[in-house]
C-alpha cells in the first residue's frame, strides 16, 4: 500500500523513468521506499507524473534477481521463452559471485582470444548512470578490443543526433524545455509529451494558457491538442513533404531571417533551390494537409518573435528519420529561431539518462563527448588513457549487431540493463540471434526476456539502490542518491563492471562512482566546472558550464555553432517513401510507442503495482469508425499481422488514431509488438522504422 506518515529518512534523488529528470524525494520507512514526493528541481518545479510518483515499488517486487545465475547445461536456449512467472529460474542454477564472474568473463575472454574483438559486442543502458555508461563502454573498448558498443539511443534519437551533429555540430538540445515559457510559438512534432514527457508537457500547457500559440503536427491525435491553436494530423511517414512545403512557403514569401542566415549559416542557396518544387499544392496530396493550412502554420512559425520546436520518436523512428530532423533544423535556422530565450531545437530525449549515456561514449562511432573513434589524434589520446588494444574502426549498432550474430561474426555479447528481446524490431530475428550466441552475459535487476537467453545472469541494483549522475533532456547533470540497499546478493553495477574488467586483464581500481566521475571529467570537456562535490551540493548543473561558481548555459549557440566553419549547415532533403507501404495483403499502417503508465519494455512498470493495475493488458488502438466498419467490438480479441509475424490482443477504440492506422504499445510481453515491426534502418542514424509497418488486422477467431 501507499504509506503516508513519518519517514525514517528522506533521500533526495531523481526519477528513474524519463528524460525530463524530475527531482524527487524517496521517503524511506523500515528500509523500504514508502512514498515519493516531487522536489524543487530545475526541470520539474516539484511536479511529478504518475510514473515518478507511484512507479517505485518495482524495486521490492519478489521477482527481483538476488543471486548470480548460471545456465543449466540441459536447458537448450531454444526453450528460453516464455518465462514461467511461477517458476522463472528453471533454466538456471544459483552460483557464487566468484563463479558467475569467472564464467562470465572467461567466456568473453575465450572469444576475444580466438576471434579477436570483432567477435564480441556490449550493450549498456540509458537507465544506468553516467558513470556506469562510461565504465561499460570502456570495458568493451579496452577489454573486449572493439567499438561494438551501443545502447537504446539507437532505437530512439540516433537519427536526430546524426542530423544535429552534421548540421550544427552538437547532438544535444539547444535549449531546455522550460524555454517554452518564453516562446510565442511552440511546435510539437512527432511527440506525445503528455504521455512520454508528462511534466515537460505541463510547462507547454502552461505556456499555451499564458498565450503562446501551440502547433501540434502528428499523424495521431493527442491530449495536447486541447491546448493547441493548430493540429495538423498529417499522413504517417510524410514529415519531409510537410516540412519542405512549410520551408517552400517561407522561401517563396521571403519570410526567412536574412540577417541570421548570413551571420550564422551556410548552404542556404542550395536549400532554397531544393525546396522550390515542394509547393503546398504539390505536397498536400502526399501529407494530407490542405495547402492553406500549411501556409498558415509556416507563416505563424516564421513570424514568431521566439519559437521553439520539440520532437520525438515520430520524427526519428523512420528510415528517413535523419531527413526529418534535417528539415526541422533547416526550418529553425532559416527563421533565426535558435540561440535566444524562447527559441531552439529540442529533441525530447526519452530515457532518464539517454543524453548522458551518449555523452559518455556508449555508442559505436564515438569516444566520450562525440570524439570520432576513427580520428587518429583522438585515438592516440584515448590509448594513453585506456591502454593499447583499442579498435581504430567504428563499431556496429544495435540492429547491425543482431545481423552480425546471425552472420556468425559476433559470438559473445554482454548486456547491461537493456532488453533487446522486447525492444528491437523483428523479434523472431532478434530472439533467434540471442539463441545463437555462444556466450551471453546479462546484468539486470529482473530475469528479463533477454536474460532468459543468458549463459550467466548477474543480479544488479535498481535505481534507488545506488548513487550516480544522470543527464536529462535539458543537459542538466543531476545527482541520484542511494536510498536503500540492493536485495540479497545483488550488487552495485559499477562494482560488477569492474569485476568483469579485472578478469579481462584491466587493472581497474575505482573506489566508487565519484572516482569514475573524476576520470570522466578529465576526458570530457562537456563536464568542465561540474564536479561530483558540486553536484552533491547543488544537485543539478547544466552543461556547458563556464565556471565553477557560475550556472550552466540553458540556451546555447547564440553566437554560432561548434562546427568546423562555426556556421550551421543547411542540408537539403528529398521525399522518400517508408521502407514498406501498405498493399492489398497488408492494407494498414502499424505504429508503436508507449503508454503513460508503462515504460519501454515494461520490465520495471509491469512490476510496479499501481501502474500495472491501471494498464494491465495489451491492446491495439484502432479508430472507432474502422472498428465499426470491420464489425469488431472494443475489447474483442484480434490478430495483427505484418510480413514478420502476428500477435493476438484486444482491440481498443481510440479516436486519436486516423482511419487505416493502428497503434500498439511495445511494453507487453504477452503480445510483443516488436514481433511485427520493420528492422529497415535509416542509413545515417541506423535507427529502425518502428513508426511505420504495413499491417493487417482480423478477428482472432478468423482463419
Ligand atoms: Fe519521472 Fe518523467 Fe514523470 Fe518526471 S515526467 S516524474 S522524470 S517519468
Amino acid at each position: 500500500g501507499l504509506f503516508k506518515g513519518k519517514a525514517d529518512r528522506q533521500v533526495e534523488s531523481v526519477c528513474p523513468y524519463c528524460g525530463v529528470g524530475c527531482q524527487l524525494t524517496f521517503n524511506v520507512k523500515d528500509d523500504a521506499i514508502a512514498w515519493v514526493d516531487g522536489r524543487e528541481g530545475p526541470a520539474n518545479a516539484s511536479r511529478l507524473c504518475v510514473k515518478g510518483r507511484y512507479g517505485f515499488d518495482y524495486v521490492a517486487n519478489p521477482q527481483r534477481l538476488t543471486k548470480p545465475l548460471i545456465r543449466r547445461d540441459d536447458v537448450p536456449k531454444s526453450a528460453s521463452l516464455p518465462i514461467d512467472p511461477a517458476n522463472p529460474y528453471t533454466h538456471f542454477r544459483e552460483a557464487s559471485w566468484d563463479e558467475a564472474l569467472d564464467r562470465a568473463a572467461g567466456g568473453l575472454k575465450a572469444i576475444r582470444e580466438k576471434h579477436g574483438g570483432a567477435g564480441l559486442a556490449g550493450f549498456g543502458s540509458a537507465k544506468g548512470s553516467n558513470e556506469e555508461a562510461y565504465l561499460v563502454q570502456k570495458l568493451v573498448r579496452a577489454g573486449f578490443g572493439t567499438n561494438n558498443v551501443d545502447h537504446c539511443t539507437r532505437l530512439c534519437h540516433a537519427s536526430s543526433v546524426a542530423a544535429l551533429m552534421e548540421t550544427i555540430g552538437s547532438g544535444a538540445v539547444t535549449a531546455g524545455f522550460r524555454e517554452a515559457e518564453n516562446a510565442d510559438v511552440i511546435v510539437v512534432i512527432g511527440a506525445n509529451p503528455t504521455v512520454n514527457h508528462p511534466v515537460a508537457a505541463t510547462f507547454i500547457k502552461n505556456a499555451a494558457k499564458r498565450g503562446a500559440r501551440l502547433v501540434v503536427l502528428d499523424p495521431r491525435g493527442q491530449a495536447l491538442t486541447r491546448h493547441a491553436t493548430h493540429m495538423l494530423q498529417f499522413k504517417p511517414g510524410s514529415d519531409v513533404a510537410l516540412l519542405n512545403a512549410m520551408m517552400n512557403v517561407i522561401v517563396t514569401e521571403e519570410r526567412f531571417d536574412r540577417q541570421y542566415i548570413d551571420g550564422f549559416t551556410e548552404g542556404f542557396e542550395a536549400l532554397k533551390a531544393s525546396v522550390a518544387p515542394f509547393t503546398p499544392e504539390a505536397m498536400s496530396p502526399i501529407c494530407g494537409i490542405a495547402p492553406e493550412r500549411i501556409r498558415e502554420v509556416a507563416r505563424l512559425y516564421a513570424g514568431a518573435e521566439r519559437a521553439i520546436i520539440f520532437w520525438g520518436m515520430g520524427v526519428s523512428q523512420h528510415t528517413h528519420g535523419t531527413d526529418n530532423a534535417r528539415c526541422l533544423i533547416s526550418l529553425a535556422m532559416m527563421c533565426g529561431q535558435i540561440g535566444r530565450p524562447g527559441t531552439g531545437l529540442h529533441p525530447l530525449r526519452g530515457q532518464n539518462n539517454v543524453q548522458g549515456a551518449s555523452d559518455a561514449g556508449l555508442i559505436p562511432m564515438f569516444f566520450p563527448d562525440y570524439k570520432s573513434v576513427e580520428d587518429t589524434a583522438v585515438h592516440a589520446r584515448y590509448r594513453e588513457f585506456w591502454g593499447d588494444g583499442l579498435d581504430p574502426k567504428k563499431g556496429l549498432t544495435v540492429v547491425e549487431i543482431t545481423d552480425a550474430i546471425h552472420a556468425g561474426t559476433i559470438r559473445g555479447v554482454y548486456i547491461m540493463g537493456e532488453n533487446p528481446a522486447m525492444s528491437d524490431p523483428d523479434q523472431h530475428h532478434t530472439r533467434s540471434a540471442l539463441e545463437k550466441l555462444e556466450h551471453l552475459v546479462v546484468q539486470d535487476i529482473f530475469l528479463t526476456e533477454t536474460a532468459a537467453f543468458a549463459d550467466v545472469v548477474l543480479p544488479a541494483s535498481a535505481f534507488p539502490e545506488k548513487s550516480g549522475t544522470f543527464t536529462n533532456t535539458n543537459r542538466q547533470v543531476q545527482m541520484g542518491r542511494q536510498a536503500i540497499d540492493p536485495p540479497g546478493d545483488a550488487r552495485q553495477d559499477w562494482w560488477i563492471v569492474q569485476e568483469l574488467a579485472r578478469r579481462l586483464d584491466l587493472g581497474w581500481d575505482y573506489a566508487g562512482p565519484a572516482d569514475v566521475f573524476a576520470e570522466m571529467a578529465q576526458v570530457m570537456p562537456s563536464l568542465a566546472n561540474i564536479s561530483w562535490e558540486r553536484l552533491q551540493r547543488e544537485d543539478s548543473v547544466t552543461y556547458p558550464c563556464p565556471g565553477p561558481d557560475q550556472p550552466g548555459k540553458g540556451v546555447i549557440f547564440g553566437d554560432g555553432f561548434p562546427t568546423a566553419s562555426g556556421r550551421g549547415r543547411f542540408v537539403p532533403t528529398d521525399i522518400l517513401p517508408p521502407d514498406e507501404v501498405p498493399d492489398a495483403a497488408f492494407p494498414l499502417v502499424l505504429t508503436t510507442g508507449r503508454l503513460l503508465e508503462h515504460w519501454h519494455t515494461g520490465s520495471m512498470t509491469r512490476r510496479a503495482s499501481v501502474l500495472d493495475a491501471i494498464e494491465p493488458d495489451p491492446h491495439v488502438h484502432v479508430n472507432p469508425d474502422d472498428l465499426g466498419r470491420w464489425g469488431i467490438a472494443p475489447g474483442e480479441q484480434v490478430r495483427v499481422a505484418t510480413r514478420r509475424g502476428a500477435i493476438e490482443l484486444a482491440a481498443r477504440s481510440d479516436p486519436n488514431l486516423p482511419e487505416g492506422v493502428v497503434f500498439i504499445p511495445f511494453c507487453f510481453t504477452e503480445a510483443a509488438a516488436n514481433f511485427l515491426t520493420n528492422p529497415a534502418l535509416d542509413p545515417f542514424g541506423k535507427i529502425p522504422e518502428l513508426k511505420f509497418s504495413a499491417a493487417r488486422l482480423e478477428r482472432a477467431d478468423e482463419a
